[in-house]
């Protein structure tokens, strides 16, 4: 029976990769992709974060069912703004204990919903194993124990030393959980300077090994984080030569198998992305400075303590969730956002659905699960107002999607993530938004938004005949996976 190798590229964009395919330079994509299938419209997960879309990835559903709502989210019932790590000046003023706390324990065994199975899990319990190369969701079967570099327990002053926490059979998280396979990776790729091991050379090295020794397991995730910084740095206009990179370090783990034909015939390899990028304008007038915008309110900031604030503002690069904290303030934000003409979407909970507004014109439309409407994914909806506001359109009997991909289900998806109140703004293509603290990216790219640019990821699957029956969706591959060790049709 095949195994599985699943290669996520942090920030792989079908554009991007179109371009590399035509000009021959990235041979191990290429071999993949004529060898297989290919979608480049693939939809991930809104807000276009890794922490929310890795999630989704790993249960097959949207944040309104594994509860992960973004990268930096305010939990009402500690009264704190939660951040997966964004940006060291967010991390130094939250504390980098709490930090490096949220994402390596609190993510996977308190956030994520139990309600919820990880493909981990699933596979477990099918009697498979897997690994975790480097992935934020992890949760599993086995236990771990995870052990905070240095410095940053010199950061906590020693108050958080070792934590517990889950994974499947193999689980790497750089140098932040030791295990016999950690050490085996040469120092140089776990120091602060290479993100602690979280980086493309320590995956791939950790991939090699375990193929290498015979221990290769069922179902093998692997996170290649460096395309993101790159893209991000560059703009995705000039990040050919990271994907290039990238494309050597999957070579790497194709040369492994003695040959690539040999490769495909002991596993079924799937690539894919967990957001796009969308790239920033050159000049202060790119940036929405929500700081300004909202300063006739009393706006909780990072590593203030809660007194009597009027909202929590959440800031995911080109979106932003808003919390507002008093009774009737909800209506006087949206009034204020609405003045903004480079917000492009406003919207908020409203019944048992959704209300969203165009940023400057104001034109809304509303919708709710269960009505008249089917869409190219299967859900139905009842649907009122104006459906340009997010460029809805019937194709035959369906609605289909254009400039915001499986709008619908993703904006539902986000605001009943959490039930307490809260307003999701985006930015429109090319503007980012600014609050106290935030990374800025001028000239460069960064993502979040629901619009095409941010959320269409390129999908390639290798090695098998199964396909899917409707346009794929990051959230089907949970299934998807799923479904290749149960039909077994992955058999050479
Ligand atoms: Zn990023």
């Amino acid at each position: 029976m095949k195994k599985v190798v699943f290669l996520l590229v942090d920030s792989l964009m079908p554009d991007i990769l179109e371009d590399c395919l035509r000009h021959r330079t990235v041979p191990a994509l290429q071999f993949l992709k004529e060898r297989g299938r290919y979608w480049s419209d693939c939809v991930t997960v809104f807000p276009t974060m890794t922490a929310s879309v890795d999630s989704s990835l790993v249960t097959g559903v949207y944040p309104n069912l594994h509860r992960i709502p973004g990268l930096i989210w305010y939990h009402p019932q500690e009264k704190k703004i939660i951040n997966y790590v964004n940006g060291w000046k967010c991390v130094w003023k939250l504390g980098i204990d709490q930090c490096a706390k949220n994402v390596l324990y609190n993510l996977n065994e308190k956030h994520l919903s139990n309600h919820v199975t990880t493909l981990f899990e699933e596979l477990a319990f099918r009697g498979k194993t897997s690994a975790s190369i480097n992935t934020i969701i992890h949760r599993g079967p086995k236990k771990y124990r995870a052990k905070l570099p240095f410095l940053i327990r010199l950061s906590s002053k020693f108050r958080i030393q070792h934590e517990e926490l889950s994974g499947p059979d193999v689980l790497t998280l750089g140098a932040f959980v030791p295990t016999a396979l950690n050490e085996k990776i040469p120092q140089r790729l776990r120091r602060f300077s290479k993100f602690y091991g979280i980086n493309d050379d320590y995956a791939v090295h950790a991939a090699k090994l375990l193929i290498e020794s015979g221990n290769q397991p069922d179902f093998m995730l692997v996170y290649l984080p460096d395309n993101d910084h790159a893209v991000h740095k560059m703009s995705p206009a000039h990040a050919e030569g990271a994907l290039i990179r990238a494309d050597q370090r999957i070579q790497e783990i194709l040369n492994t198998f003695g040959s690539w034909d040999e490769a495909l015939k002991k596993c079924v390899f799937i690539i894919s992305s967990d957001h796009g990028q969308t790239r920033i304008g050159n000049g202060h007038d790119y940036i929405i400075d929500l700081d300004q915008l909202l300063a006739p309110f009393h706006v909780l900031q990072l590593g203030e303590e809660l007194q009597d604030h009027d909202l929590v503002v959440c800031n995911n690069e080109r979106m932003a969730y808003l919390y507002p904290l008093k009774p009737g303030q909800q209506e006087k934000i949206i009034r204020q956002l609405l003045k903004e003409s480079r917000i492009d979407l406003i919207a908020w909970k409203q019944g048992q659905g959704v209300r969203v507004k165009e940023g400057g014109s104001g034109r809304e439309i509303y919708f709710e699960p269960d009505g008249p409407y089917r869409d190219i994914y299967g859900n139905t909806w009842a649907i009122n107002g104006e459906w340009e506001v997010l460029d809805l359109h019937l194709n035959g009997e369906k609605v289909d999607y254009r400039d915001y991909p499986d709008a619908l289900s993703r904006l539902y998806g986000a605001l009943y993530s959490q039930e307490v109140p809260m307003i999701v703004i985006t930015a429109r293509p090319r503007y980012e938004i600014m609050t106290r603290l935030f990374p800025k990216h001028l000239k460069g790219g960064c993502h979040g938004s629901l619009h095409k640019y941010d959320s269409q990821i390129p999908l390639i699957v290798s090695g098998t005949d199964r396909s899917f029956t409707k346009p794929p969706r990051l959230i089907d591959l949970k299934q998807f996976i799923i479904d290749l060790f149960e039909a077994e049709s992955v058999a050479p």
